[in-house]
């Protein structure tokens, strides 16, 4: 069986979302643990992860650094979490594994995501990235060409393009280590946005890509059986934080989709989570799993979570 294992902020920092070398070397060590426990079993896992905190303090350093230093585009902080992270997983996996008895190698690659140069993200940046600023210092940024918002009491922020990924440039890179039975680290933060030129090069551009929307293309493009999606909760809920929340156990694409335009699932958390299960298995993969990371074991068994299935019409189409 083939894992596409898509890991939260909370697989990489304190809970409080903290994210200090230490507080992410642990947290890397809490989910490397799980992660070990997989493979304990007759699995091929393909780790992804997200990078926001990561990527707010790059463009933190960016900012009061400027003067002396300088700032490097977004492209490049992805880049560069992305290398970050996959050293410090590998690290902590390794060491799980070593604890194991469990003889699996582990990789990391740098992974760029295709985006189109017209994707109309980038003309409505919507992603909120990095600290907020006081309206004086957001002016500054502003006048150097990026989008800030005024986001009230806590003041401005800065929004920037969330393309749709089209293509993991790179996975028949990650393909190929998975057949040499590495675990692989890959598309960290959903992948450096690249876009092709008409001369067929490819550069980085500004925006960042959802990592769950990653996850899933990923997963397709490795054909792989299941995407798990671990969280910080144990469930997709609906009515969720209200009296009545019931939290989702096994689910058709064409329910959840259902529940999504009724409005169940937050935008900028749950939303992309549930989009991304649900273009997993409605493109071909057999199942979707939405949980927390200490329950990644049962959802290769389909034991716990929110786990998404294709609608029964669907079946066999692929
Ligand atoms: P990650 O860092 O793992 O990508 P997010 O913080 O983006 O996670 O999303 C997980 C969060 O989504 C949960 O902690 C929860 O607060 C929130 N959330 C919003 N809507 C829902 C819902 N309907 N069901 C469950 N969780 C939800
Ligand atoms: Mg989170």
């Amino acid at each position: 069986m083939k894992v596409l294992l898509a890991l939260g902020g909370n697989a990489m920092t304190n809970a409080d979302g903290r994210a200090r070398p230490e507080d992410q070397i642990s947290a890397a060590h809490v989910a490397m643990e799980a992660v070990a426990d997989l493979l304990q079993h007759d699995v091929d896992v393909v780790i992804t992860h997200g990078n926001g905190p990561q990527v707010g303090n790059l463009l933190v350093k960016n900012e009061l650094a400027a003067s002396v230093v300088p700032p490097v585009p977004l492209d490049w902080c992805g880049a560069q979490t992305q290398a970050t992270l996959g050293f410090v997983l590998m690290n902590a996996l390794d060491a799980a594994l070593a604890g194991r008895g469990v003889a699996r190698r582990t990789a990391a690659v740098v992974t760029r995501a295709r985006v189109d140069a017209d994707d109309p993200g980038f003309l409505r940046p919507t992603k909120p990235i990095g600290r907020f600023l006081p309206a004086e210092e957001a002016r500054v940024l502003v006048e150097h060409g990026e989008t800030w918002e005024d986001r009230g009491v806590k003041g401005w922020r800065r929004v920037v393009a969330s393309p749709e990924p089209l293509e993991v440039v790179d996975a028949p890179a990650v393909r190929a280590l998975v057949e040499a039975g590495f675990v692989v680290v890959a598309n960290g933060g959903g992948g450096i946005p690249v876009v092709r030129d008409a001369d067929g090069t490819l550069h980085g551009v500004e925006a960042v890509i959802d990592k769950d929307l990653g996850a899933a293309l990923l997963a397709r493009d490795l054909g792989a059986d299941v995407l798990v999606i671990a969280t910080d909760v144990p469930n997709a809920v609906l009515r969720y934080g209200t009296p009545e929340a019931r939290p989702l156990g096994e689910v058709t694409a064409s329910e959840l989709r259902g529940y999504a335009a009724e409005g169940h699932f937050a935008s900028g958390s749950m939303g992309p989570k549930v989009d991304a299960a649900c273009r997993f298995v409605e493109q071909g993969g057999s199942r979707a799993v939405i949980t927390s990371l200490d329950h990644i074991v049962e959802a290769i068994t389909a034991d716990g979570g929110t786990v998404v299935v294709p609608d029964p019409l669907d079946q066999g189409e692929n």
